[in-house]
């Protein structure tokens, strides 16, 4: 029989993919969705038209609930009434800078709002597996590099408090309920539907700009950070695999290789058809393009009270269990971010351009 699954965070960039890939499965699956005062569907539009737009292509397996990770009780009632087989736990307040502006809230909904949801499987009595979008952050000060299951926490925001409190509850509930609960240790995972709000995004966004002419430069925050970045498609499949297993056991996400926010800018510059080199150092650093004009400067507004300087993730042991691995390269996830973006921006009038230049520094 076919099986069925709920998704909070159907709306967000791995929700819409997780979607993508449980229906193309046989899923019927159920997402749960906010009230907002604008459309927020624009990432599942593919699979689903809201009932807000013309209702033109809808599949019919994809149903939508209104929903929040802060009510408990509408979660109690899905559950009882959708009686998932699956459950994945994607929603949350997701951005770290953010989460030291709303500590509060993003406790309540990142980590309370985990507990909430287990604790409305656990009361249901149906049988239902439950998977955790944990985080790197967890780790955030590393006291080793890679990281592995083994590798003890250093949360270093309100988000990552957040997402300890959740991992640990989830662990908690398979050890004391004998729930089948996991939690994927994700490492930094993008695609065309990243938030703009995310390092990646907001430099593909503006390299393909300011390739068209449509916008002078991009004001980022540490150059410095580095981060183990994988393809958002490849790691919802890791979540299905995780919760296919025999046992319910936690696994690493992870590619293995990181790149620092400078050489991802590089390279996406370099994709986007403006190569760019760097000058100066710290808040003066600015990557320059070939006619000299400033296309990227540092502004201390986007740096963080505290960093996770350098998260990268050892994955070995999810290979060798479930035989994920990644299936994009860290060059084919910015390609295929630049040349969506250059579309978007250009009105599809403009195709994608060959491959990147290569990158150099100056400074
Ligand atoms: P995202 O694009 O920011 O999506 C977050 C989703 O959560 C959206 O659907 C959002 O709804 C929903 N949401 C926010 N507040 C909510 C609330 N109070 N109740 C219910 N839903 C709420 O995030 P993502 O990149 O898809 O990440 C998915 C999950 O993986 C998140 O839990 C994230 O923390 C975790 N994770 C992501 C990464 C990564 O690199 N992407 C790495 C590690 C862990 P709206 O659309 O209405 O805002
Ligand atoms: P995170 O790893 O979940 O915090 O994902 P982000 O994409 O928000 O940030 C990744 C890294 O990029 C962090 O170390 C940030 O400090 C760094 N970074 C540098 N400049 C920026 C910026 O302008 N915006 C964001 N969001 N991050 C930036």
């Amino acid at each position: 029989m076919a099986k069925t699954a709920l998704i909070t965070g159907i709306t967000g960039q791995d929700g819409s993919y997780l979607a993508e890939l449980l229906l193309a499965k046989g899923y019927t699956v159920w997402g749960m969705i906010r009230r907002a005062s604008s459309i927020n569907t624009g990432r599942i539009d593919g699979i689903y038209r809201s009932p807000q737009r013309e209702n033109t292509h809808r599949d019919a397996r994809l149903r939508l609930v209104y929903g929040d990770l802060a009510d408990g009780s509408v979660l109690n009632r899905h559950v009882k009434s959708i009686r998932p087989d699956e459950v994945y736990n994607l929603g949350a307040q997701t951005h770290v800078k953010v989460s030291f502006e709303l500590p509060v809230y993003t406790g309540d909904v990142t980590g309370l709002g985990a507990v909430r949801l287990l604790e409305a499987l656990r009361e249901c009595g149906h049988e239902s597996r439950f998977y955790q979008a944990s985080s790197s952050e967890l780790f955030g000060l590393a006291s080793e590099s890679p990281q592995n299951e083994q590798t003890p926490f250093h949360p270093r925001s309100p988000y990552a408090c957040a997402k300890a409190y959740a991992f640990h509850l989830t662990r908690n509930y398979r050890e004391s309920y004998g729930m089948f609960a996991v939690n994927g240790i994700q490492y930094n995972h993008e695609s065309p539907r990243r938030g703009e709000a995310f390092v990646t995004r907001k430099i593909t966004r503006a390299a393909a700009a300011i390739a068209l002419g449509q916008q002078e430069t991009v004001s980022l925050g540490n150059l410095n950070a580095e981060r183990d970045w994988g393809y958002a498609g490849d790691y919802v499949k890791a979540m299905w695999l995780m919760m296919q297993a025999e046992r319910p056991q936690d696994y690493v996400v992870a590619t293995g290789e990181t790149h620092s926010v400078r050489d991802f800018c590089c390279r996406a510059f370099a994709r986007a058809g403006v190569p760019l080199t760097w000058h100066g150092e710290g808040v003066n650093e600015h990557g320059v393009d070939q006619a000299g004009r400033v296309r990227v400067s540092v502004d201390p507004e986007f740096f963080r009270p505290v960093e996770s300087e350098c998260l990268r993730g050892d994955a070995s042991r999810i290979r060798r269990e479930l035989g994920w691995a990644p299936e994009h390269t860290f060059d084919e996830l910015v390609g295929m971010m630049v040349d969506a973006d250059l579309a978007a921006l250009s009105g599809g009038r403009r195709g994608a351009p060959s491959a990147g230049k290569r990158c150099s520094n100056a400074a």
